[in-house]
């Protein structure tokens, strides 16, 4: 059969790699850190840098499609994947999605609201970003931030020297967006453009993390049709391929007037906040992702009742064996030896079966 070349080892990767081996396929995992929970159910591994093009040559030539788990890959990464094997999504949905400045201008190009932004490349332009934008303002940094960190609150009395160099490189002050509720919208689009969204996700964050998710998300009926539509927009745009996340916030509307969405960040993935699939639906996110990057039908997104994903992070581990003796919770390792605190792993997921809406 043929293979799926996956970027990146960690979880998303894992399980992305037992999906494919559902559906026949084989995978190879290339990653730089030889602890990768991928490894361990991979058919083959490469423990190389993202930089090293003999490496990611010798890679691409194994596989029929590289995909990936992770965005932060340099760009020439994608490039020289792409003259060995199609790579989806393609190098633009990267680009964009992994610099929060480029990310936020595309957005607003297509008219989706996000949060007011400021680029702030130094000190300087840090006070005037925040003359514009007032206190409170979130700074972050532009790329690699993840799980909140790469960020600093500028609070009234806050020295921004002190905030602009906690960061210490190219960032954006965003205003803080007054949200009710934070959600995200998990879709896929094929190679033909043919398009599925799952139901919107409800989130709960700790300390930055991830720590629920549930559905379905308490918001109008309308703004869930209205996060499907802005993704779909944003896919399209991209001319993407695979499972995509778009994280956003609902603001209450203005005057009385219907919520609002306003996009926080999109993922070019599978996301955290859609391991609820794997079981509370039809087909999983990761089973959608292979499907799509493979060329195949995309599969249904059918929820199977109320939702509750719970990340097992650092400690919360211990509990494996009393969620082991509940029913009906399903309970998801990923392998990973050190629960050093902060670390996601593992998550369990809880389906209480619902009546179908309307009926
Ligand atoms: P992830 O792990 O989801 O990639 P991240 O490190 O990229 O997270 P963000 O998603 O940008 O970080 O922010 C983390 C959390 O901080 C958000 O989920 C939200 O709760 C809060 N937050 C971020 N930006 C804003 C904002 N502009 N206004 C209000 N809250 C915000
Ligand atoms: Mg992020
Ligand atoms: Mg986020």
């Amino acid at each position: 059969g043929d293979t799926l070349g996956i970027l990146g080892g960690g979880q998303l990767g894992r399980m992305i790699a037992m999906a494919a081996a559902s559906l026949g396929l084989r995978s190879h995992v290339f990653a730089p850190d030889a602890d990768s929970p991928a490894f361990a159910v991979a058919d083959a591994h490469t423990v190389a840098d993202y930089r090293d093009e003999a490496a990611l040559a010798r890679f691409a030539r194994t596989v029929a499609v590289v995909t990936y788990e992770f965005e932060n890959v340099p760009a020439e990464t994608a490039l020289i994947l792409s003259r060995h094997a199609p790579v989806r999504p393609n190098g633009d949905a990267l680009k964009t999605s992994q610099d929060r400045l480029v990310e936020k201008q595309f957005l607003r190009g297509l008219g989706l609201e996000t949060a007011p932004f400021v680029a702030v490349d130094d000190p300087g332009a840090l006070a005037r970003a925040v003359a514009q934008l007032g206190r409170p303002s979130i700074l972050k940094t532009r790329r690699f931030g993840y799980d909140g960190k790469g960020q600093a609150m500028v609070r009234e009395g806050s020295d921004l020297a002190v905030v602009f160099r906690s960061l210490g490189q190219k960032s954006i002050l965003e205003g803080v967006v007054p949200f009710t509720r934070e959600v995200s919208m998990i879709v896929a689009r094929g190679v033909d453009g043919g398009f599925r969204a799952y139901e919107l996700n409800e989130n709960s964050h700790a300390a930055g993390i991830l720590a629920t998710t549930t559905l379905p998300a308490q918001v109008a009926p309308e703004t869930e049709r209205l996060a499907a539509e802005m993704a779909r927009r944003i896919a399209d745009a991209l001319d993407y391929v695979g499972v995509l996340t778009v994280e956003m916030f609902v603001v209450p509307g203005r005057a009385g007037g219907p919520e609002r969405l306003v996009i926080n960040e999109i993922a070019p993935r599978v996301h955290n906040s859609g391991h609820w699939t794997l079981g509370g639906a039809a087909t999983s996110q990761f089973e959608q992702h292979v499907r799509a990057v493979c060329g195949w039908p995309l599969g249904s997104t059918q929820r199977w009742g109320a939702i509750t994903m719970q990340n097992l992070i650092g400690e919360d581990v211990q509990a494996w064996r009393s969620i082991l003796a509940e029913p009906g919770a399903s309970l998801h390792l990923y392998g990973k030896t050190a629960p050093r605190p902060g670390r996601k792993m593992g998550h369990v997921t809880r389906v209480t079966p619902e009546p179908r809406r309307g009926s």
